[in-house]
């Protein structure tokens, strides 16, 4: 598996893959029902204030939103539980509204626009999803023969998906809202795009509980998955660089000071950028620093790249020796150099066309080349000396003619 997959991966599955893995653990094998009786409102209601209290400070009304439906589905299905006196269908009506409902919130809030939680359009969305409560009431309770027999359709034999009680129908609209923050996160690789994803996978876990004290632990667990991917992004932003999605520099700092002896620094700067940037515009020039940077995080022999500010970047090589490090820098120093990139003209489309037809002027094949010093630290060195020696090779790479490796 390429090193990009395996962060894909990896990024698909932790941190909140583990945490949903690990509630249904504790749940299930160790936690006795007592215990979880006493816990479940205490958790539900700090994962509900902590949650919108931090989306409140960093201005997320999507998640606040997203918890102000888990929260409702949460009491809705509590209410079937205890209400007496209602009969199966008005339940069944209720129950397959709500399961219906809460997939299709979650992707339109994913996909809306962040307008704030107290401003027109933040209380125009929060009225929305309240009143959504008042029509399932009405519906189930007045008209359920309208909807019953939506609910009562099976694609599957019911015997199939025994182990839920959702509707098949509902079921669908789940299973495409899954799809939806799959192909999302596919595209976007953003912790809220697969918060988004896990919180609709617990959500469904807490609609096919029996036991009423599961419920609330799994729809909480829904809200703190939505919190931890909010955390996520905020560390994202902090460490990551918005337009090459590398590490940036806070993140390379700390990245050193982990690393023990012997490791290499290889500084990377683009030839005649400026030029290019004047020569194409700012956007290609941009284009261009992605396409370098997917490079770098390709590279060979286990170098971790970063961006070290404008068009530098930094790989450092653990363990590795100068000779050990050099060819896998003349590699990438040689993939840059033969790549060409295509770049965007202002009419092409974001998306690659089924049938490519050529437009004179609109697409061109550019290409870069890079030049690299490279220092190893010895000595005990301190990790800022060997950047200053690998930016000292890097100036006698320049100085040799540029698109070369310089040690
Ligand atoms: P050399 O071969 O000596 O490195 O020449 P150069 O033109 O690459 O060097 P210089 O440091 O003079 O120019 C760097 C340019 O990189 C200047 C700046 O406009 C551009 N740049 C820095 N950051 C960005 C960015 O985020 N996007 C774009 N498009 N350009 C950037
Ligand atoms: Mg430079
Ligand atoms: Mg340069």
């Amino acid at each position: 598996m390429n090193p990009q997959k395996a962060k894909a991966l990896y990024s698909l599955i932790l941190p909140q893959g583990l945490v949903l893995g690990a509630i249904i653990f504790y749940l299930h094998f160790f936690a006795t029902p007592k215990t979880v009786l006493l816990v479940a409102p205490i958790y539900s209601s700090v994962v509900l204030v902590a949650g919108v209290l931090l989306g409140w400070r960093f201005n997320r009304s999507r998640l606040v939103f997203s918890l102000l439906v888990l929260a409702l589905s949460e009491r809705g299905l509590f209410c079937l539980f205890h209400i007496q006196g209602i009969n199966d269908v008005v339940k069944h009506t209720a129950f397959g509204s709500m399961a219906l409902l809460l997939p299709v919130n979650f992707v339109l809030l994913s996909i809306m626009r962040e307008r704030g939680i107290f401003t027109f359009t933040g209380l125009w969305r929060a009225s929305v999803i309240l009143l959504q409560v008042s029509l399932v009431v009405l519906i189930a309770y007045y008209h359920p023969e309208k909807v019953i027999v939506f609910f009562n359709y099976n694609l599957l034999s019911p015997r199939v998906l025994q182990c839920t009680p959702i509707p098949q129908s509902a079921l669908i609209v789940i299973g495409l809202g899954l799809i939806f923050f799959l192909i999302r996160f596919r595209y976007k690789q953003k912790p809220m795009e697969i918060g988004f994803f896990w919180a609709l996978f617990t959500a469904v876990i807490a609609l096919s509980q029996n036991k009423e004290r599961f419920v609330t632990v799994y729809f909480a667990t829904a809200g703190l998955i939505l919190v931890i991917s909010l955390i996520e992004t905020a560390h994202a932003m902090a460490y990551q660089d918005e337009l090459t999605s590398l590490p940036g520099r806070r993140a390379l700092k700390e990245y050193l000071l982990k690393l023990v002896s012997e490791y290499t620094i290889a500084m990377l700067d683009i030839d005649h950028f400026k030029k290019f940037n004047d020569t194409y515009g700012h956007n290609v020039g941009d284009q261009v620093l992605r396409m370098v940077a997917s490079k770098l995080a390709a590279v060979s022999g286990g170098g971790k790249a970063f961006r070290y500010g404008g068009e530098e970047f930094t790989l450092v090589f653990s363990k590795k020796s100068l000779g050990e490090t050099t060819p896998h820098l003349e590699d990438l120093r040689e993939t840059v150099a033969s790549s060409r990139f295509t770049i965007r003209g202002s009419k092409r489309p974001q998306k690659k066309p089924k049938t490519i037809i050529p437009v004179s002027g609109e697409r061109k094949k550019l290409s870069v080349t890079v030049s690299i010093g490279v220092a190893v630290q010895k000595n005990n060195q301190k990790s800022a000396q060997v950047i200053k020696a690998a930016d000292k090779a890097l100036y006698r790479a320049k100085k040799s003619g540029r698109n070369q490796v310089s040690t």
